[in-house]
């Protein structure tokens, strides 16, 4: 029996109160005081993983190095804790009927008969242990997805009500966090909202054991007062949580409303060792005063949603602290760039990015960005399918390959520059089944690539079906486009690149996944600084 101590982040009056942010920070401060922390993210809908879905429905898929396709949440916990995450940090109702389906077909539940509670509960259980029970944890926070009083949250509030019984409040504890609303007219916070909410969670037995109040207002001591009596909490136990002005103050505004504090010492663990934050303080300060701004157009088709892209916004702010610069975003829709307006979109731009993506809307207008880029040698980066495009533009319009495209695009080129890989062709079902997480790969020693990462062995994660078809490698390479990343295992290209242009790099995997606050990733910091090159010519 190993004693690793539970934390539960439960989320009540509305959803996008930064769970995941609270759920960080608190981990963020938990580590810098000694103690090894993992977040793990429970997530109450029915798709086995968010791979299949739409990223207008959910935001970026985020993918972690065991090549799990996850929520985006996990992007932000391995951005402030700089330790990865697996398929163990993320759970959906998907995932866990379908083991208990799959058991219930294979006669383990010897004839009885299978139900919510406790098959249902139990299995959820499981999962929040399995953390826990790796020893490798003192703490294990697990944010649950989804608000109190959702119908589909039901089974994993009852699961915390019976872990928190089976563990004792000592070692298991339940943050509730609420919103506090301003009611300019009555020139009031209102805690009624988090009332209702805490008495829905009583009403599945949790009594939570602190309340986090997100607000736009301070929260007085009369309502801190008020909030405790009625929510059964001591006023201590109410912390507030103000609007910041970037994520990556909460650890700081946590600590100072003491929320770290008062977890430790529900847990009886001890709280002597202070957070320190120092190098996590040194990049806020650079963040917050840089000395030069630049601007990086980002070509993608989600761009609507702006967290279909969050784990690259995140990298350009890591990579742009450390250069103390500023990098704004200009959001470019691919499908509007396919108006011959390129020139008109594009100008001004110090950098462009082309993004990841899927299917065929709007990729005429990324093969027109990347043309921009490459003529006018603007530093330029390309991400999973914007490397696929920079290939596709190189073979057109240099080769004179007019219609080289991806077989994603067209099944029927008559040069498909990008293809599918022999034992993707096999594949019917779309869930899981992309080339996904780690893949080791070679860089060339004299690249932009190695001059960036310093090191000939690299690992990065993928999430893609289509590759660069070996077949067309020579040809492009002697029209000066170079391969300089190479997968050592199946000789697939990974990274390619112009050596007569400044910067254009192109990457089949995604780094984004890997930068953190901590390690901003090597491959942002050199565009960055060849973005800021540019800027200053
Ligand atoms: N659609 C492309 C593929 O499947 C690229 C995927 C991506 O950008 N993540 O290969």
């Amino acid at each position: 029996m190993n004693n690793t101590k539970y934390v539960f982040v439960t989320g009540g009056v509305t959803s996008s109160l930064g769970k995941g942010i609270i759920a960080a920070s608190l981990a963020k401060l938990l580590q810098e005081r000694g103690y090894s922390v993992t977040i793990q993210k429970l997530d109450p809908y029915i798709n086995i993983d968010p791979g299949t879905l739409n990223p207008y429905e959910h935001g970026e898929c985020y993918v972690t190095d065991d090549g799990a396709e996850t929520d985006l949440d996990l992007g932000h916990y391995e951005r402030f804790l700089n330790i990865p995450t697996s398929q163990a940090n993320n759970v959906t109702t998907g995932r866990i009927y379908q083991s208990v389906i799959n058991k219930e077909r294979k006669g383990e539940f010897l004839g009885k008969t299978v139900q919510v509670i406790p098959h249902i509960t139990d299995e959820i259980k499981r999962r929040i242990k399995l953390l826990g029970n790796t020893g490798k944890y003192d703490i294990v926070i697990t944010e649950i997805g989804g608000t109190v009083g959702d119908i589909e949250s039901l089974p994993y509030i009852e699961s915390v009500r019976q872990l928190q019984w089976e563990l004792g409040e000592d070692n298991a504890i339940v943050i509730h966090l609420t919103l506090v609303p301003y009611l300019a007219a009555a020139g009031e916070l209102k805690t009624k909202p988090t009332q209702h909410s805490v008495k829905m969670l009583m009403q599945s037995g949790i009594g939570p054991n602190i309340l986090v109040c997100r607000s736009e207002h301070e929260i007085s001591e009369d309502i801190k007062r008020k909030l405790a009596l009625f929510c059964n909490v001591k006023k201590e136990d109410v912390i507030q949580s103000l609007d910041a002005e970037t994520i990556y103050d909460v650890p700081n505004l946590m600590f100072e409303e003491g929320l770290d504090s008062v977890v430790l010492k529900k847990l009886e663990l001890s709280s002597e060792k202070q957070p320190a934050l120092t190098e996590w303080n040194c990049f806020v300060k650079k963040y917050k005063n840089p000395k030069q701004t630049i601007e990086i157009g980002l070509i993608g088709k989600y761009v609507e949603l702006h967290d279909s892209y969050k784990s690259i916004t995140e990298a350009f702010i890591h990579a742009g602290s450390t250069h103390e610069t500023k990098v704004n975003v200009r959001w470019i829709h691919s499908e509007e760039l396919e108006n011959g307006n390129v020139e008109k979109k594009l100008k001004g731009l110090d950098g462009l990015l082309v993004a990841p993506g899927f299917g065929e809307r709007g990729i005429e207008g990324k093969i027109d960005a990347v043309k921009y880029a490459r003529e006018n040698n603007i530093p330029f980066l390309g991400i999973c399918l914007g490397m696929q495009m920079a290939v596709i533009e190189y073979a057109r319009n240099v080769l004179g390959l007019k219609e080289a495209n991806s077989t994603e695009m067209n099944e029927n080129t008559a040069h498909p520059v990008i293809n599918l890989m022999e034992e993707q062709k096999e594949i019917t079902n779309m869930g899981g089944t992309m080339r996904l997480g780690a893949w080791d790969c070679t860089l060339e020693t004299a690249s932009k690539a190695y001059a960036a990462y310093q090191n000939n062995n690299i690992s990065e994660r993928h999430r893609h079906r289509y590759e660069f078809n070996s077949d067309y490698k020579t040809q492009i390479e002697s029209a000066g486009m170079k391969a300089t990343g190479i997968n050592p295992k199946t000789g697939l290209v990974e990274v390619v690149e112009i050596p007569t242009h400044p910067w254009f790099v192109g990457v089949q995997y995604h780094p984004e996944y890997k930068s953190t606050v901590l390690n901003p990733h090597p491959l942002f910091l050199s565009f960055i600084e060849a973005a800021i090159n540019y800027s200053k010519k």
